[in-house]
This record gives C-alpha cells, sequence and structure tokens, in this order.
C-alpha cells in the first residue's frame, strides 16, 4: 500500500459509514495515459470537430449557431471548447474556470473511472460523486460533477439496473440516509414557517371574532387552543346528501397539517405504514394521559377551593382512586336517575379509556373489568360489615332495656338477637303461618346468602 492509499483509508475510517466506507479503494498503482489530455464531461471531441468548431467561431458565429451546425453537439458542450479555445466572451470566463477547474488528466481521468467501476455497486451515483469530492483535495483531484460521474457511468456501462437497485442494500441505505439528512434540514424550515403561520392564524383569529359575535368555538385537542369552528379553522368535509359540513375532530387545521408533515417525513425516513400507525397512536394515547392528569390536578384545585368556601357538603369516596370528592357533578357523573355511581368521574373515563384501547389493540378486556369488579365486591362486604355492626350495637341495646319479649341465637353468626322484625324475618301477617320465623338464620345473613346467592347466579 502506497502512502497515499494508507491516507485514504485512515481519512474513509473516520467517516461516518454510511455503507461500508473501508471498502472504498482509490487505485493509486496503475496508470494509463488516455488519447489527448483533455478528458471533459461530455463526449470527446475530435480534431476534425474541434477544428470545424474553430473555423465557425472565427466567422464570429456563437456556441448555439455552431451546435446547430455540427448537428450532435449541445449548445453549452460547443460554449465550453470555445472556452477552452479562448474565444468566449469575457463575461462568460467564469464558466470557461469552472470548466477548466474540472479537467482531469490522464492519470486522474483513470483514477476516477476506476473508482467509479470499483464502487459503482457501493454506492449510488450521487454519494459516490460526494466522496470524490470530500477526498479531492487531498489527492489534488479536481473535483467532479454529477454529469461527469452519470456520463463515465453510462459510458462505461456499469449503471445498476433498476432491478438491481432494488435489491441493493447501499443504495437503499443511502437513500434513507438521504432522506433523513434532507428532512432534518426541511424540518426547521417547516418548523419556523408553522410558527408563522400559527401567529397569523391568531391574528386572523381575533379578527373573525371581532367581526362575528355568534360563533361556535372548539378546543384543539393537540394545541390546546380556541378556534372557531369554521372552515378557516378546521378541515371540513360536506356531505354529498345531507348537505351538512362536518369538522375534523382530531385538531385544528394546523396541527392537522402538523401531522401530516411528520407522517410524511417518516414515510421518507423509510417506516412502514404500521410503524407509523402505531406511533400516532401511542402520541395520542399519551397525550390523553396526559390531559387526564390535568384534568385530577384541577379537580382537585376546585376542591380545595370549595372545601374553604363552605365545610359542610355531602362528600363521596371514589372506590378506586379512594379520593374524597364533594358530591356535585363536577366530580361525578350521575346515572341517569340522578344517583351517584361508586366510582368518581375520573376513573370512570380512566376505565372507558382503558377498556377501548384494549378493544383498538385486540387484548381482553376482562382483567380491567374484573379489578373494577373486585372493588364493587370490596365495598359491598365494608357496606354489609358496617350495617351488621350497626344492628348489633342496636340489638345490645334492645336486650338491655328487656323491651321485647326472648331472643334467639343465629344458626350462622351465633349472635343473640331479640326477636323482632328488626332482626328476623317473620312470615307474611296474612298467611296460615304468620307469627312463626320463615328463615331459621337472622335478617342480616339471609341478606349476606341473598347476596351471595345473586352474584352466583349472575356468573
Ligand atoms: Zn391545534
Ligand atoms: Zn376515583
Ligand atoms: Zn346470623
Amino acid at each position: 500500500m502506497t502512502e497515499k492509499a494508507v491516507h485514504a483509508k485512515s481519512k474513509i475510517d473516520s467517516i461516518p459509514a454510511i455503507w461500508p466506507i473501508s471498502e472504498f479503494r482509490f487505485n493509486e498503482t496503475e496508470t494509463l495515459v488516455v488519447e489527448g489530455s483533455t478528458c471533459m464531461s461530455g463526449k470527446h471531441y475530435s480534431h476534425a470537430e474541434l477544428a470545424r468548431i474553430k473555423e465557425l467561431a472565427d466567422q464570429g458565429l456563437g456556441a448555439t449557431a455552431i451546435a446547430r451546425i455540427l448537428n450532435n453537439r449541445s449548445q453549452g458542450g460547443v460554449q465550453g471548447q470555445l472556452a477552452r479555445l479562448g474565444y468566449v466572451h469575457p463575461q462568460r470566463s467564469s464558466i470557461a474556470k469552472a470548466r477548466r477547474s474540472r479537467q482531469l488528466d490522464a492519470k486522474q481521468h483513470r483514477q476516477f473511472c476506476d473508482f467509479l467501476r470499483e464502487n459503482i455497486h457501493r454506492a449510488p451515483p450521487i454519494e459516490l460523486m460526494r466522496f470524490w469530492n470530500e477526498q479531492a483535495p487531498r489527492f489534488h483531484h479536481p473535483k467532479v460533477s454529477i454529469d461527469m460521474v452519470d456520463y463515465w457511468i453510462d459510458k462505461m456501462r456499469i449503471r445498476l439496473s433498476p432491478a438491481e437497485i432494488a435489491v441493493n442494500t447501499f443504495y437503499q441505505q443511502a437513500k434513507r440516509q438521504r432522506y433523513s439528512r434532507r428532512s432534518e434540514t426541511a424540518r426547521a424550515t417547516f418548523d419556523s414557517k408553522a410558527e408563522n403561520r400559527r401567529r397569523m392564524m391568531r391574528v386572523r383569529r381575533d379578527e373573525v371574532i371581532r367581526k362575528r359575535s355568534k360563533l361556535e368555538i372548539r378546543l384543539c385537542p393537540e394545541c390546546h387552543e380556541n378556534w372557531p369552528l369554521t372552515e378557516e379553522f378546521y378541515r371540513a368535509k360536506r356531505d354529498a346528501q345531507s348537505n351538512k359540513i362536518y369538522f375534523e375532530a382530531k385538531g385544528c387545521i394546523l396541527c392537522a397539517n402538523q401531522t401530516r408533515r411528520r407522517i410524511s417525513m417518516w414515510r421518507a425516513l423509510g417506516k412502514s405504514p404500521a410503524l407509523i400507525r402505531q406511533l400516532l397512536k401511542s402520541e395520542e394515547r399519551s397525550r390523553r394521559n396526559a390531559k387526564a392528569q390535568a384534568d385530577i390536578l384541577a379537580a382537585k384545585e376546585l376542591r380545595a377551593e370549595l372545601v374553604k368556601r363552605r365545610k359542610k357538603d355531602p362528600q363521596r369516596t371514589c372506590l378506586d382512586c379512594h379520593e374524597v370528592w364533594p358530591m356535585t357533578e363536577d366530580f361525578w357523573k350521575l346515572a341517569t336517575n340522578g344517583s351517584y355511581p361508586r366510582f368518581c368521574r375520573f376513573c370512570d373515563s380512566r376505565y372507558r379509556r382503558e377498556q377501548k384501547r384494549a378493544k383498538v389493540d385486540g387484548r381482553s378486556t376482562e382483567m380491567i373489568r374484573a379489578a373494577r369488579k373486585s372493588f364493587l365486591a370490596q365495598a359491598l362486604d365494608e357496606n354489609r360489615r358496617a350495617r351488621r355492626k350497626q344492628l348489633e350495637q342496636q340489638a345490645n341495646r334492645d336486650l338491655l332495656r328487656q323491651r321485647n319479649g326472648g331472643s334467639r341465637i343465629c344458626s350462622i353468626c351465633n349472635t343473640h338477637w331479640p326477636l323482632t322484625e328488626d332482626y328476623w324475618i317473620f312470615e307474611p301477617a296474612d298467611g296460615p303461618r304468620a307469627g312463626k320465623l320463615s328463615r331459621v338464620y337472622c335478617r342480616c345473613c339471609s341478606h349476606d346468602k341473598d347476596a351471595r346467592r345473586n352474584k352466583n347466579r349472575r356468573r
């Protein structure tokens, strides 16, 4: 390995690997003299052609006219030749200089062709150009244009077919890298543009609100800003049959656009549609979770406020979060019959949210429902125990007073209960067995038994 090659390798190693760059090679050993020393981008000009150009240029013709006469030459190509021959207009001299700076000598040209030939399978032409130009100053090579790269790839017939490109992992990788590089800069531009647009929309909103007093306002669930519910601020769809307008519920037009941009960016980065859906879903969920958390915090503040103002409001404990909330609709969602539920508004919406998510994900909702059922069962148990304790205290008082004739021991709970309707269940007074016990155990125990039986029946 020559010293230069060693240099090339170490330099190559330090470049972030897009494709296995260590396999890049500069052929340093071979030198070959290429006919003439005029390797420009484009097809070679023969001596006869150059002579003809010179002749025509001497007659005062420009590049366009000469190209038309030569028939198979482009205006740009002829102009390049004119520049080389010194005919070019002084104002064009910068172009001529730029072209001259891209001229390769015979050895360099040979190296360039070898470079293309050896690496065409490892990277697309645009990356080959970029790599060559990055390395060029090190080796005192001229830089090359993409036209030159393309021209020589086609000339040597080494271009990969679309089918080959489709299965070439280096090409696919390079494509993804290129997209991500592009999307980074694009995102910055998009972001600043979007911010400007939002500012303009806010101004516009104030105008609209000032003009029209009767306006429906909708809170965008994404940016949490209030926007008038018009086609200017929310994307609308008109139903062809009913001629009704429906507004997109996901967010305002700004947020909708932002989401669309992000989706196209993800797509450009090569993320699969399934993965993109997944990403959007999890974003949506964390957004909703955050909102639920904020709602609970706000509720706690409201409760503190209420407690400060009037102390003796009725309260109720939520079976799930065990928070004690005032009994108002701010904290509880009343049933249609106006009764209070056992779970607060916030636990209730979380419960429904969890179930919905499980259904969307195809998971079983059994666990979620079981947790809630066990909360309810526990609460019922506690209720029953409290009721029994209350009855026992009452019974003790009654027994002490000896107001009633006798007592009886329950065969299940072994408690002394006075023999009255409060503690025992009697046969109906108009029946044939009036005055007799209809059950051999106490009222509490028969309630428990009924509850158990009902529970089993529901299963
Ligand atoms: Zn929004
Ligand atoms: Zn709760
Ligand atoms: Zn009993």
